[in-house]
This record gives structure tokens, sequence and C-alpha cells, in this order.
């Protein structure tokens, strides 16, 4: 039994040395190297080139290296039937609920303005924001969007949640469902997307989403682009109903230089940098599924299909 990484951002090398790191005797190749291929039952993938997982007759399961396993659904060449399996990472929540506050505080405090008005020599205070003055609402309460509620509410925000089953989080207003969404959206100030990107929720983040929000909510897209409708966004910070925008995540990425987004004054953007799976905190489970694999053992973080996450 021999295990394959395939990804196309140079990281191999890196994730190879960990998983060594941490169990020397694993047989692991990278698939741009010479591999017996019919040995190979586990691929350790993150946005592997389209086709690639139809080379492994033998294959018993794919790992994504990350959350997200939206990329694994869209490759149609992937076997069917075979398990998949996710991160689900204590300090890959805490980065990303950082990077949330980041964007938070920064929209709050008016930062990402009076940047603006810096690189134009311009001095003009705005109007002071509290934490008191906002409902965060949080779109997806998993692993993510848990630990980001959590921490909002030790800050002292209003935080409201909604999910596809109801939660009994502490302090956190949770909504469920579709029956559940105009509610959640009608208080929200600032949205923040958490949701795997599935079918149900691909352009969740639309214009008739967006009308629903108080006028001057801000955006934090930190999901994935597929979750957006581009054009939407643009008109909804264009009429002022939206006062602005913090994405991390794009349709295309890297995002094409001629996107309106890159010079959108209401926007602010990061490269997808939310939050990276760290390779020595995220490989003990990595492993550990091999080892459950091999003795034909339940596995950790598996996704359930029929849901697409
Ligand atoms: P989880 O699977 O743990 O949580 C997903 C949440 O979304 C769950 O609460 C689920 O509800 C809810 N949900 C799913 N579909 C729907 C729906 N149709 N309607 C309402 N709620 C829904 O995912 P994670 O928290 O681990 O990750 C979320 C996403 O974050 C990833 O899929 C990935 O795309 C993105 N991500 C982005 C990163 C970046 O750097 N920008 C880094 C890491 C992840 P329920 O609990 O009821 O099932």
């Amino acid at each position: 039994m021999a295990l394959v990484i395939i990804r196309q951002d140079g990281r191999i090398k890196l994730w190879k040395e960990a998983l060594l790191a941490q169990q020397p005797d694993l047989e692991v190749y990278s698939y741009l190297e010479n591999h017996p291929k019919d040995e190979i039952e586990m691929a350790l993938v993150w946005k592997h080139p389209d086709g690639s997982l139809a080379d492994y007759p033998n294959l018993k399961l794919i790992a994504s290296s990350g959350a997200g396993v939206d990329f694994i659904f869209e490759d149609n060449t992937v076997p069917k039937n075979l398990p998949i399996t996710r991160v689900v990472d204590d300090m890959l929540a805490k980065d990303m609920s950082e990077h949330v506050l980041a964007v938070i505080f920064s929209h709050l405090k008016n930062l990402d303005r009076y940047r603006i008005n810096q690189t134009k020599g311009i001095w003009q205070p705005m109007q002071y924001k509290r934490i008191s003055d906002f409902t965060v609402g949080i779109m997806g309460l998993g692993a993510l969007g848990k630990e980001l509620a959590t921490d909002l509410v030790k800050y002292g925000f209003k935080v409201q949640g909604w999910a596809n089953s109801k939660k009994d989080i502490n302090g956190v207003i949770c909504f469920a469902g579709e029956s559940g969404f105009s509610g959640f959206l009608e208080t929200t100030k600032i949205m923040v997307c958490l949701l795997p990107l599935t079918d149900a929720t691909t352009g969740i983040l639309n214009k008739e989403v967006f009308k629903q929000l108080p006028k001057g909510a801000f955006l934090i897209n930190v999901a994935r682009g597929g979750h957006l409708v581009d054009e939407d966004l643009l008109e909804m910070l264009n009429n002022d109903h939206l006062s602005g925008a913090g994405l991390d995540v794009y349709h295309q990425e890297p995002l094409s230089k001629e996107h309106p987004f890159w010079h959108h004054e209401k926007i602010q953007m990061t490269p997808h940098y939310a939050s990276v799976s760290d390779t020595d905190s995220v490989v003990p489970q990595i492993l550990e599924n091999y080892n459950r694999l091999r003795k034909g053992r339940p596995l950790l973080n598996e996704v359930i299909m029929d849901k697409g996450y």
C-alpha cells in the first residue's frame, strides 16, 4: 500500500517531508516522479490536475489536504464511490478566525478607507463605529464558522449564524435551513460566508440576498469564489446598499488583471490566503486515516457524498 501526493502549487516536497517525519516507513510518492501506480491506495490532493486521479486502478481513498472538497467533485473523471476525507484542524480554524477578525476590525475602525484617503492626502475623520453597533452573521456554522462565532462573542459582538441544521452555540443566535434564511439576513450588518461550495450554495451571495441585508451591510467572503455573483456585488456596492466587501476567494484564481474588483475602492482583497493547512498540524490526521484505511477501520472527517461536504 502506498500514498501519492498530487498538487500543483510547488508544495509536494514540503508535504512529503512532513509525512515522512511523522511516519518514516510510509511509502509516499509525488505524482510527478516514477511510481508504482497499482500500489497507490490513497491520494493526498489539493487542486490536482483534472484526470490525474483516474490513473490509479487500486485507489481506495481521496484525502483533501484542505477543508474544502469542491475541486474533487468538479473533476468528473474522479472514480465514483470512493470515500473522500477533508481536513478539520484547530489551527486552520484559529487562522481563519483571526483573518476574519482582522477584516471586521479594519471595517469597524475605517482602516480600509483611511488607507485610501492617505494615498490621496485627505484628512477626514469618519463616523465612529463600535462593536456594539454590529451584528455579525455567519453563513455556515461548521468547523470554521463555529470557531469564528465563539471568538466574536468573546469580543462582545452580537453574533448570529445560519446552517443546514439547528445549532446550539453559547451566545450565538442560530438559524437553520431555507426557512431561517430571511430572519438571519434582515439583522446581519456584517455577513461572513463560510459555507462549502455545493450545488445548493453556488451563487448564494447574490442580489436578492444582498437586498435583504440592512442598508450599509458589509460582506466577507472567505469560502469560495463560486458562492458570489460578482456583478451583483458590484451593483450593490455602486448603489451604496452594501458599504464594502472583504474578499479572499474568486471565480478565477489568480484573479484576471482586468477584473473590476482590483480597483474598486470598497473592496479589500487578499489572494486566497485567509487560512492555509499547516503540514505539521494536519499530517497526524492524514496518517491516522492512512492507517485506518490499511486496517479497514472507519475514517476521520469523511465527506457525506449526498450533501457534497
Ligand atoms: P464544514 O463542513 O465544517 O461546515 C459547513 C457549514 O455550512 C455547516 O454548518 C453546514 O450546515 C453549513 N451548510 C452547508 N450547506 C448549507 C446550506 N445549503 N444551507 C445552509 N447551511 C449550509 O466546513 P468548514 O467550516 O470546515 O469549511 C467551510 C468552507 O471554508 C470550506 O468548504 C472551504 O470552501 C472554505 N475554506 C476557505 C479557506 C480560505 O483560505 N479562504 C480555508 C479553509 C476553508 P450543517 O452543520 O447543518 O451541516
